[in-house]
């Protein structure tokens, strides 16, 4: 049997559940975890289905077509993907970033072309900073298109329309808890109402930062969880559009460097080398399965992004 694909879009999605079977042997884990590799679609994270679901509803509403320019701010993943679709489908990007992101990253989108504005990561130290930002894109790129990812129903719909229902089919409806984090919000609300359309007592996980990651005066580059936010004692106007604040039953915060360990304990344990949220989501489900009340539960554990993306962090904790 050949295969024959006919796009980048046609490269997304679709990804791997992995059950980590030596990574559970050597916890005496009550319960299995499946880890869901985002990494494996074509720009290398779980963005690429919304950068493609944004564009692919703008395109079918008639808001957008080849040779616009599409315009958003990004922490790096929802860019790279938005620029690997917009090249293989004629449009140009344009992309407001805060000058912590890893540089990996930052080299990444240039090379796929997009242009970039670097905003002082000290400016997020603002409450109304998303608000300021968002009118400065407008303000600034008048007749590009905002693909607003925090804020277009694309994102979640994406989820609910794709990882939703690809976990469901691959875990044949046996899946007892998700595990995933928020960035935009758009994986666990899309992804988890799905779910929960097919399971009412599917338990929904959220894996956040202990301390929040805005910027401070004292500590204007704090150290992250890259791609997600911390989601309790936030005000609500904080938090993203995208974000169903009703979806989750339980929130469980970890710091920086037990993320880092879960990740490179991946690696090691599994060959599986994934990113610092992958690390904080592995964390969070490895507490769940070692919870009494889980054995012999199905919990599945999304895995956003490569830890190439942050191979630098990650070797400094991990010689
Ligand atoms: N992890 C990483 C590395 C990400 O880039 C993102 C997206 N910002 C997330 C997790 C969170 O996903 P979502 O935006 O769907 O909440």
């Amino acid at each position: 049997m050949t295969r024959i694909y006919n796009g980048f879009a046609d490269l997304i999605g679709n990804t791997p559940l992995l059950e980590l079977h030596n990574y559970r042997r050597n916890r005496n884990l009550e319960a299995r975890i499946l880890a869901k590799i985002e990494y494996f679609n074509p720009a290398g994270s779980v963005k690429d289905r919304i950068a493609w679901g944004v564009i692919k509803e703008a395109e079918e509403a008639g808001k957008i077509r080849p040779g616009d320019l599409l315009v958003d701010v990004t922490s790096g993943n929802t860019g790279i993907g938005l620029a690997a679709v917009a090249a293989s489908r004629g449009y140009r990007t344009k992309f407001y970033l805060s000058d912590n992101i890893s540089q990996d990253k930052v080299k990444l989108l240039r090379l796929f072309g997009a242009e970039i504005v670097t905003v002082k990561n000290e400016f997020f130290l603002d409450p109304e900073a998303l608000d300021k930002i968002t009118a400065r894109v407008r303000e600034e790129n008048p007749t590009a298109f905002f693909t607003d990812q925090l804020a277009n129903p694309a994102n979640p719909h994406t989820h609910f329309e794709t990882t939703g229902p690809e976990i469901w089919r691959d875990t044949e409806g046996a899946i007892d808890i998700f595990v995933t984090g928020v960035g935009t919000g758009g994986t666990v609300s899309g992804a988890g109402r799905f779910l929960r359309s097919r399971k009412a007592d599917l338990k929904i996980v959220i894996a956040e930062p202990a301390v929040e990651s805005l910027p401070t005066e004292e500590n204007p580059y704090p150290d992250e969880i890259d791609g997600v936010h911390k989601v309790t004692e936030v005000p609500a106007e904080q938090l993203p559009r995208n974000f169903d604040t009703t979806i989750a039953d339980e929130v469980i915060s970890l710091n920086t460097a037990d993320a880092r360990a879960a990740a490179i304990a991946l690696a090691r344990e599994e060959g599986i080398f994934a990113g610092t949220s992958s690390g904080a989501i592995l964390w969070v489900a490895t507490q769940l399965a070692a919870r009494a009340e889980n054995a012999g539960k199905l919990i599945v554990a999304i895995l956003p992004d490569t830890g190439e993306r942050y191979l630098s962090a990650l070797t400094e904790q991990a010689p």
